[in-house]
């Protein structure tokens, strides 16, 4: 399987972008520069929950 290896934006650990993703197809087009890996990305929306909620 095809992959990416990308550094976190928010707590710079390596993870990979695996092929048929989308954030896959985000990094081949450039579309986006920031990238999260699964952990800070959960950990974004849960806190974005929190704050929906205060
Ligand atoms: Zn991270």
């Amino acid at each position: 399987m095809h992959y990416y290896e990308v550094i976190c934006s928010s707590c710079r650990n390596k993870f990979r972008v695996y092929e048929g993703s989308l954030r896959f197809r985000q990094l081949k087009e450039r579309t986006d520069k920031i990238f999260r890996c699964e952990e800070c990305y959960s950990k974004i929306r849960m806190d974005a929950i929190k704050n929906f909620f205060r």
